[in-house]
């Protein structure tokens, strides 16, 4: 029976996906976490302890574990660890992204360095120490930009800004989020600096593909119709297939393909995000599958998940399809309205019921602490939908979110 490791960050939504998977495909599953027993639960005796940000330490603490048990592939289902498999999976001899790879994906100033060396489109960016003067800065950078931390996710601390006050206020609110505990000892020299980057206007889209021997299959390309024009960048609606043309949507594959190929990417699941502008423009590329649970909108052949794609090509188990089901889909990240304390949510059922509407999913509990961007990190929950064509899937997704009420109590600090 092959095995397969998985790295899954405690705070991940995805574990129950992964799980399923390897269950259903009848491998063995060892689930590595970040922190102790949280995950025994679900995987009696099948689970390890690692200090994701402990990198040496952990790579011995896998190695000694797969001298009793043979490991056949290691894979991280967020961002969290990508350096971590690729550094296990060498360490391991198994096949894996060269771990610089994997790091230029992790630190977006790396990301811009090697896109802009392989003249492949992406916003100028300058890198800057949270140390530097304030004004000297501003007056030094062109308007409208963008700033935002190196090495976090999920739009974490990206903030627009038009002139040099909101330039100014934008990076000192960055410095507040780089200052907390975690982050810093996330980042450790990377908390130290933010980057600027020229605001690339135009539409976005997200791709999802899969990389073999460096050859890129799209699984799927979302459009995101909500306009992305800042100060802060929740996501929000995401719907496939998309409605941009084929011969854009082309491009944007050919982009993204070339993207991975400069990085150094070769293998294994591939997010990328890029706006068109005149042709597309790379914002980001990162070494894994999409985030939250927004995998659940995507089906490939006979119904297969991603997850499912992702464990059998890590462990080289034959995919019958990489084609995405007929049907358009959706999902919609509902928002955090402002920062308090949830205090009540009505409308689950009704928003249920809309036409097309596959699921509500609310991932906050009652009472729980809400923080909206650009310093939280989290959603509300997911509406998810289907249907015949996009607009009536983004159009069920809107509806949906309007039954939606919730009360969020004003915090005093
Ligand atoms: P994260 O890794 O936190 O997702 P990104 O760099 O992908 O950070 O930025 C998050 C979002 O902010 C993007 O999806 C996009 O909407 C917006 N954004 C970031 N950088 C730019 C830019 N240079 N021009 C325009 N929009 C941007
Ligand atoms: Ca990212
Ligand atoms: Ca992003």
């Amino acid at each position: 029976m092959s095995c397969i490791l998985l790295l899954i960050p405690t705070t991940s939504y995805r574990t129950s996906d992964f799980v399923t998977a390897a269950y259903k495909l009848g491998v063995e599953l060892i689930v590595a976490s970040n922190e102790r027993q949280t995950l025994e639960e679900i995987v009696p005796g099948h689970t390890l302890t690692l200090d994701f940000y402990n990198l040496d330490e952990s790579v011995n603490k896998v190695v000694s574990f797969a001298k009793e048990r043979l490991i056949d592939a290691v894979v991280s289902t967020d961002e969290d660890a990508v350096i971590l498999a690729a550094m296990i999976s060498e360490a391991l001899g198994l096949p894996h992204n060269p771990i610089a790879a994997t790091e230029t994906t992790k630190y977006k100033d790396r990301l811009r360095t090697v896109l802009t060396r392989a003249s492949i489109p992406t916003p100028m960016a300058h890198c800057f120490s949270t140390t530097d003067s304030l004004d000297e800065t501003a007056q030094g950078v062109s308007y409208p930009c963008v700033l935002k931390p190196i090495h976090l996710s999920a739009s974490r601390g990206v903030i627009r800004a038009d002139t040099q006050e909101e330039f100014k206020i934008a990076f000192l609110r960055i410095i507040k989020i780089l200052s907390d505990p975690e982050v810093k000892r996330l980042g450790k020299e990377a908390a130290k600096k933010i980057l600027v980057e020229s605001f690339i206007a135009g539409e976005e889209v997200a791709l999802e593909g899969l990389l073999q021997n460096g050859k890129l299959t799209v699984l799927a390309l979302f459009d995101k119709p909500d306009p992305l024009n800042g100060p802060f960048f929740e996501e929000t609606i995401y719907v496939t297939p998309s409605r941009l043309s084929l011969m854009v949507q082309e491009k944007i594959a050919v982009c993204t393909e070339q993207a991975c190929f400069a990085i150094g990417l070769t293998e294994g699941p591939v997010h990328a995000e890029l706006r068109i502008n005149g042709g597309p423009f790379v914002l980001e590329v990162a070494a894994r599958s999409i985030g939250g649970i927004c995998s659940r909108t995507l089906k490939f052949g006979l119904g297969v998940s991603l997850e499912e794609v992702i464990v059998r090509h890590a462990l080289k188990m034959p995919i019958d399809s990489l084609q995405r089901q007929q049907a358009a889909s959706g999902v919609m990240m509902i928002p955090i309205p402002h920062a308090g304390r949830l205090a009540n949510i009505e409308g689950v059922d009704e928003a249920s019921k809309v036409a097309g509407i596959e699921g509500v999913t609310i991932m906050i509990r009652r009472t729980q602490k809400v923080i909206p961007l650009p310093e939280g990190r989290r959603y509300l929950g997911f509406i998810f939908a289907r249907g015949e064509n996009p607009s009536d899937v983004e159009a069920a997704l809107r509806k949906a979110h309007r039954a939606l009420k919730f009360t969020i109590d004003e915090e005093c600090s």
